[in-house]
């Protein structure tokens, strides 16, 4: 397949037609459009200052390595909710999130269904607002085949609006019937709650962002990664915790998931002709002290570029915007 002639063509936004504030970005940059993205959201990564200041521990050993392979790393980077719901559906949707009882009403019946399911068992307004978010909206319109890497949370266990899913908890789902029968029912009990089975899960989201797909297309891939979030899972070399004080399993599994990133990153920027753009993001830090509660770990890697108006105090909601505006050149982007 010719990729630049597919990356010059957008695909049609049906999808996404109820959304009026997501722009096209025709005249965006076509190099950029040929990279693939990752969105790689770790829950509850504390901020290196907050991980120094509340938990001891220095982290600035991992941001150094970042930025040795070219990351911009934010060291006061906010967030303006510190719980993942809002948080996820802030980062996605950016500053111009509507109000749900205006906008966000499902118009795809598949959604109305996935978004009935999901509430039933997190209800939150913020699950439609994750999935039928603008960025995913935007990525289609840029021609990319989007990748919904689902997680046990409900929001963000399957998006019927990618073109993709993998959800690897409890087995491998592709279709979200599937998964909801094994994560919410029974099998909950046994994989969800399962610490070997939450183990596997993590492990296998990492694995599976490596994974490269065929269709030739650019691929937009999110992933949300319930760790270091609870439960604890693993200790700082990846076995199952001894610890029995919440900050030593919390430090544990931090230091531990910091590792799997350094190798999911060494992988993602070494398996490609054309390195990918990587974004390594937090949703909210451990909420542990109230005064890190609105800051969040970020780190973005744009390859063959410095791209302008990165600042160490980005706001979550604030970020993609930057970088459809700074990388991929849409000039429509704050539409
Ligand atoms: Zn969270």
């Amino acid at each position: 397949m010719n990729v630049t002639a597919a990356t010059l063509d957008t695909k049609p936004l049906d999808r996404f037609l109820w959304r009026k504030d997501v722009p096209i970005c025709a005249d965006g940059s076509v190099s950029a459009r040929k990279r693939d993205v990752y969105l790689v959201i770790l829950d509850q990564y504390a901020s290196i200052d907050e991980f120094r200041a509340v938990f001891g521990v220095d982290n600035t050993p991992f941001v150094k390595w970042l930025e040795s392979r070219g990351f911009l790393v934010a060291g006061r980077a906010t967030t303006r909710f510190n719980h993942t719901g809002p948080s996820v559906a802030d980062l996605l949707n950016g500053v111009t999130r509507p109000v749900r009882q205006e906008h966000w009403q499902p118009r795809d019946p598949r959604e109305v269904l996935n978004t009935a399911v999901a509430e039933v068992f997190s209800p939150m307004p913020d699950c439609v607002a994750i999935r039928e978010n603008r960025t995913l909206a935007r990525f289609t319109g840029l021609g990319y085949h989007t990748v919904n890497l689902g997680s046990w949370f409900p929001c963000t266990r399957y998006n019927a609006l990618a073109d993709e899913n993998i959800n690897v908890y409890a087995g491998e789902f592709r279709e979200e019937l599937s998964a909801i029968v094994y994560q919410s029912t029974v099998a909950r009990l046994m994989y969800v709650r399962d610490p070997e089975g939450l183990r596997r899960g993590i492990l296998r989201e990492f694995d599976a962002l490596t994974r490269k797909n065929s269709t030739g297309a650019p691929t937009f891939t999110f992933a949300h990664i319930i760790c270091p979030h609870s439960p604890y899972v693993f200790d700082r070399f990846g076995a199952p915790p001894t610890a029995t004080e919440y900050k030593d399993l919390y430090v544990g599994q931090y230091q531990f998931i910091t590792e799997q990133v350094k190798k999911l990153v060494a992988r993602l920027q070494s398996a490609q002709a054309e390195q990918p753009v990587i974004i390594i993001q937090s949703d909210h830090g451990s909420n542990t002290d109230t005064r890190y509660f609105n800051r969040v770990f970020s780190a973005v890697f744009v390859p063959d570029s410095r791209p302008s108006g990165w600042r160490d105090n980005i706001p979550a909601s604030e970020l993609l915007d930057w970088l459809f505006s700074s990388f991929f050149g849409c000039a429509s982007a704050h539409l």
